[in-house]
């Protein structure tokens, strides 16, 4: 049994079938990454995870509990973080105001309006989010304005917004997009020592393969909903489906 276990999860959006009998184990302190072309299904596979999408059929769990019927908090607070494809962070408040956010909605269970009303009067946590910062080399840019942030920073914000809250899952949706090569390789370098600690398993779409490899330790590949093969990095390079279905070769 994996710490995540996704059974026959099937999605439509009116005609279309975004994701049909998705089957997905993902074992507990592993790398996953779900890769596929655009449209194949991969972020409504990661909204139905931390209950943004209810599938239609099927069955999510996670540490052997069900997701399906909690909302999106209530999953945040099962362990579940999510680093979104478009990066989620409020851009009228600072960096060190951002990290504040997630680390009282931890403590508290407040729901995130609440905790951001609350961010400028608590100070107790700062250290904590200072800390968090610092580990994902952004504590120079504590008091930036985040809207000012370049993209490769705001995803690293994002990315520390997840981590401060100590999740046991971490689902990441293309977090090197529209990166440049060096704060890819930074974004893989920080990945790779999250994963060396041992304590979290992560999910991850990704586009660029050499992400993919350097990171994963399985590949599921979806095409048009389904899962079309799922095996380690060193075959999933040389499979004819893949390199049909995905590569284009
Ligand atoms: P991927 O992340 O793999 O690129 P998506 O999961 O975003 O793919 O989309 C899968 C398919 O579902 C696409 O055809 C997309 O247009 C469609 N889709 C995604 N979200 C919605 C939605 N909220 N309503 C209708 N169609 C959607
Ligand atoms: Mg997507």
């Amino acid at each position: 049994m994996g710490i995540l276990e996704v059974k026959d999860v099937n999605k439509r959006f009116g005609g279309l079938q975004a994701l049909g009998d998705v089957n997905l184990s993902v074992a507990e302190n592993t790398v996953h990454a779900i890769i596929g072309p655009n449209g194949a299904g991969k972020s409504t596979l990661l909204n139905c995870l931390v209950g943004k999408l209810i599938p239609d059929t099927g069955s999510v769990s996670f540490a052997g509990r069900s997701v399906l019927g909690r909302k999106p908090y209530q999953i945040n607070q099962m362990g579940i973080s999510r680093v979104f494809q478009t990066p989620e962070i409020f851009t009228d408040l600072t960096v060190i105001e951002n990290m504040m956010i997630p680390v009282l909605a931890r403590r508290d269970g407040a729901f995130k309006l609440r905790a951001i009303e609350n961010v400028r009067a608590e100070k107790s946590l700062m250290d904590e989010a200072e800390h968090m910062l610092d580990e994902v080399n952004m504590l120079d840019k504590r008091d930036a304005h985040s809207g000012s942030l370049s993209r490769g920073d705001k995803r690293r914000l994002e990315m520390a917004m997840c981590l401060v809250q100590k999740p046991k899952l971490l689902l990441l949706d293309e977090p090197t997009a529209g990166m440049a090569r060096a704060d890819t390789n930074n974004t893989i370098e920080l990945l790779k020592t999250i994963k060396a600690r041992g304590d979290i398993t992560m999910c991850i779409i990704e586009h660029d393969m050499h992400v993919v490899f350097s990171l994963a330790d399985r590949i599921t590949v979806l095409a048009q909903g389904t899962p079309l093969v799922e095996d380690t990095p060193e075959n999933i390079k040389g499979h004819p489906k893949v390199k049909e279905a995905y590569l284009g070769e």
